[in-house]
């Protein structure tokens, strides 16, 4: 028997020569294509279901709107966010990144309990790499091996038809989701007047959908896997975020090893593994999952399956690779809501109250007050004193306001110049100028806070503040 086949894992952990090379990059520093063997099985079928769900929540999502205004959308060159219809500012941004840091949190406390299982069945990456272009490898090109020889063969007239369908295909589906993608951004109503209307009264709409469209082929046809290997920032930090309690995709080596080539009188020291390979063939990352956890791993449980497959098929029981923590397999420790998850839960308990607070206590109306600059007061008469300022009001909802504005912890009045109501349109900006103007006995000190009430047909909406000067007192002298 190969010596080699009685490795206990615990001297491989010792012996991790497999993580000095990329299963991606050949001996010589070459790409190394992979070409999966086409998965299937009962966990396939959960993916696949999965991935339904993904494409109709992506595809419809932009066609959504509640109230006339999108359900999803993140326009960033104009600082505008729509998340469940209701917009969100520049102004929300504590909000936003409240929300950002809360997402972060939930990430790591879920990879720290299920390792990365939202790369191999939430990620659009994955999602479209594996459930949408990886099936028309197989449609187009054939099986894996069949691929691998076309791959490999001269650039006679099949290859160049087969591929040039290939990347046709490719190249559509790229810009189906390119446009979709942008939809998030502008919305479907700009983007459908970018593609009815001229491209040169839209130039740079039309080249944002190209630019999307040639990123989403390139990283489809030609990163591939290398974008969960090598470039996602998320799939790198595995290395911290899982511990030994994590239930990952792991391969029971206890029952597993040592490994021994199927055979009709199989020794009773030999182990379940008839290292066949299937669990292999079918990594869309090129690992080999027997020898541990790997950050390439991306929990797609294709290899599960293949595992499987070969158990049923061998009289064994499957499981052999499975969902099931480090601790498990070794010990036959379970799964423990450790110190780490209480410390993760704690935090995103804090967030997300944090955030419920501030989303119930947000205001449709937000304003911002400011002197004049440059001016000092001016004398109204012999008995009062007014201040210049500039409004500036943003309506966050997509009502129209006519706001009224009073004193709200002084004395005195507010003029505004040109009319007494401000009207401000649903999700508008708009600006003003006004006076606060005072009687001189009210006046407290050199520089005193003031504070504005915003009222919608008499209801107080909100409160904005400011600072007044008025003269030095004879005292302050
Ligand atoms: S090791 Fe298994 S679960 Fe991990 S990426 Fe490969 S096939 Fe998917
Ligand atoms: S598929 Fe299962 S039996 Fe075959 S090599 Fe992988 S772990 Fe061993």
């Amino acid at each position: 028997m190969n010596e080699n086949t009685h490795i206990d894992i615990r001297s491989l952990a010792e012996h991790d020569s497999f993580r000095d090379n990329l299963s991606t990059v050949s001996r010589d520093g070459k790409r190394k294509w992979i070409y999966p063997v086409k998965p299937g099985g009962k966990w396939f079928n959960y993916r696949a279901a999965v991935a339904i769900f993904f494409y109709a929540i992506f595809f419809i999502t932009p066609f959504i709107k509640v109230h006339g205004r999108p359900f999803l959308q993140f326009n960033f060159p104009e600082g505008k966010f729509i998340l469940f219809s209701y917009a969100f500012w520049p102004k929300d941004f504590f909000i936003f990144g409240l929300l950002m840091l809360a997402a972060i949190v939930f990430i790591a406390l879920f990879t720290n309990a299920f390792g990365r299982i939202f790369c191999g069945w939430i990620c659009p990456q994955t999602i479209f790499m594996e459930m949408l272009f990886r099936r028309v490898d197989y449609l187009v090109l054939g099986s894996a091996q069949k691929q691998r020889i076309l791959a490999k063969a001269p650039w006679d007239s099949q290859k160049i038809r087969k591929y040039s369908l290939r990347y046709i295909i490719y190249f559509i589906l790229s810009f189906i989701i390119a446009n979709t993608f942008l939809s998030y951004i502008i919305g479907v109503d700009q983007l459908f007047i970018i593609m009815t209307e001229p491209v040169f009264d839209h130039l740079g709409g039309f080249l944002a959908i190209l630019v999307f469209t040639i990123v989403f082929f390139s990283v489809y046809a030609f990163l591939r896997e290398q974008v969960c290997t090598n470039i996602c920032p998320y799939g790198r930090l595995q290395s911290v975020l899982l511990d030994k309690n994590s239930v990952v995709v792991a391969y029971d080596y206890k029952r597993g090893e040592p490994r021994a080539k199927f055979r009709k009188n199989q020794s009773e020291s030999d182990g379940d593994c008839i290292d066949c390979f299937a669990c292999v063939n079918v990594c869309p990352t090129g690992i080999d999952i027997r020898n541990g956890t790997q950050l390439e791993c991306v929990n797609c449980t294709a290899c599960i399956d293949a595992c499987n497959f070969m158990m049923e098929k061998t009289g064994r029981p499957k499981g052999l690779i499975r969902f099931d923590s480090e601790n498990n397999i070794a010990e036959g420790k379970k799964f423990r809501f450790n110190a780490k998850l209480k410390g993760y839960t704690a935090v995103l308990t804090i967030l997300i109250a944090a955030i419920v607070a501030l989303l119930i206590t947000r205001k449709n109306i937000d304003g911002t007050l400011m002197r004049t600059s440059g001016m000092l007061y001016q004398e109204r008469g012999t008995d009062s004193i007014s201040n210049l300022y500039n409004l500036k009001l943003l309506n966050k909802s997509i009502n129209r306001y006519e706001l009224e504005l009073k004193p709200d912890n002084f004395e005195g009045r507010v003029e505004v110049v040109g009319n007494s109501h401000i009207k401000v349109e649903g999700e508008q900006e708009t600006n003003a100028t006004l006076f606060i103007v005072r009687d001189k006995k009210s006046i407290q000190g050199r520089k005193e806070k003031l504070k504005i009430g915003l009222y919608f047909k008499g209801e107080k909406v909100n409160t904005i503040g400011s600072t007044f000067l008025g003269p030095v007192h004879d005292e302050e002298e």
